[in-house]
C-alpha cells in the first residue's frame, strides 16, 4: 500500500522551462507566483528544499546536437540553473521567506557552497534552501540530483513538479488518447513500463532507498502549495 503523504521536510523539484515562461531567460511574474505558493507552505511549517532545472537556458544534450562538446555544454546547463535559483531566492525573500542558495560548483560571491549539514540547519530554522548547479557533474540531470539531495538531507519525499504533464500515466498520453493517469504506482512498475516522465536514475535512487516521490503538474492553481502540504495530487510513486 502507498505510504501516507505527511511531510515534515520535502525536496521540491521545479522545472527550469517554466521559469522562462516558454522563452529563454526568466519571466519574473511566473517566478513570483511560484514563490508565493512556496511561501504559503513554509508558513504552514513545512521544511522546503528546492532543486531547479535549467531548461530555460541551456540543455547540455541539445547543445551537443548542435556541435558543442557535451561536458562543456553540461557545465553551461548547470550555470543556467544558478540564475533560476537567484530569481526564486529574490521572490521568496520578497514574500517574507528566509532563504539560502547552495551551489554544487562554488561561487562564493553569489551563494554558499553545498554543505549538507549546513543545509539541514537552515531548514530547521525555517529557511528555504535552494540547491543550484545540479550535482556539479556533467551527464547528470536535475531530476537525479533531486533524489540525491532529498536522501542526503533526510527529506520525507521528493515532489517532482512537471510542466505539461500532471502525473504518471499507464502509457504515453501524447500518443494514446486512452492513457490513464495513475493515483499511485510502484517504482518497479514505473521503471518496467518505461514511463519517461522522470528519468530512470532518479526513480532507481528513490526505489533503492525507500523514498516516496510525487509526480504532479505545476500549472494548476495552487498546485505547488497543495503538493507541499501533502494533498493527494498527481501520482504517488512508492517502493
Ligand atoms: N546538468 C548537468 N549535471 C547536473 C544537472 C544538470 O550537467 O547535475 C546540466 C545538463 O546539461 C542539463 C542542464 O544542466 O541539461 C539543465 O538541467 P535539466 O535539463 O535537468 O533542467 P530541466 O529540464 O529540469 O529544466
Amino acid at each position: 500500500t502507498p505510504p501516507a503523504r505527511r511531510y515534515q521536510r520535502v525536496l521540491l523539484k521545479l522545472s527550469g522551462e517554466v521559469f522562462g515562461g516558454g522563452k529563454i531567460g526568466v519571466a519574473p511574474e511566473v517566478v513570483r507566483g511560484i514563490a508565493s505558493q512556496i511561501a504559503d507552505a513554509v508558513r504552514d511549517g513545512v521544511e522546503v528544499a528546492i532543486v531547479i532545472g535549467g531548461g530555460n537556458f541551456f540543455r547540455g544534450a541539445q547543445l551537443q546536437e548542435q556541435g558543442m562538446d557535451r561536458t562543456r555544454a553540461d557545465y553551461m546547463g548547470m550555470l543556467g540553473t544558478v540564475m533560476n535559483c537567484l530569481a526564486l531566492q529574490d521572490f521568496l525573500e520578497k514574500a517574507g521567506v528566509d532563504t539560502r542558495v547552495q551551489t554544487a560548483i562554488t561561487m562564493g560571491q553569489v551563494a554558499e557552497p553545498y554543505i549538507p549539514r549546513r543545509a539541514i540547519r537552515h531548514l530547521e530554522k525555517g529557511r528555504v534552501v535552494i540547491f543550484g548547479a545540479g550535482a556539479g557533474m556533467p551527464f547528470f540531470s536535475t531530476d537525479t540530483v533531486s533524489a540525491q539531495r532529498a536522501l542526503e538531507i533526510g527529506a520525507d519525499a521528493v515532489l517532482m513538479s512537471k510542466s505539461g504533464v500532471d502525473g504518471v500515466y499507464d502509457s504515453d498520453p501524447r500518443t494514446n488518447p486512452d492513457a490513464r493517469k495513475l493515483d499511485s504506482v510502484t517504482y518497479d512498475d514505473a521503471l518496467r513500463h518505461d514511463l519517461k516522465v522522470v528519468d530512470a536514475a532518479a526513480f532507481s535512487l528513490c526505489k533503492d532507498n525507500d523514498l516516496p516521490m510525487v509526480v504532479f503538474g505545476m500549472e494548476g492553481e495552487g498546485n505547488i502549495t497543495r503538493g507541499l502540504r501533502g494533498e493527494a495530487i498527481g501520482t504517488l510513486v512508492h517502493p
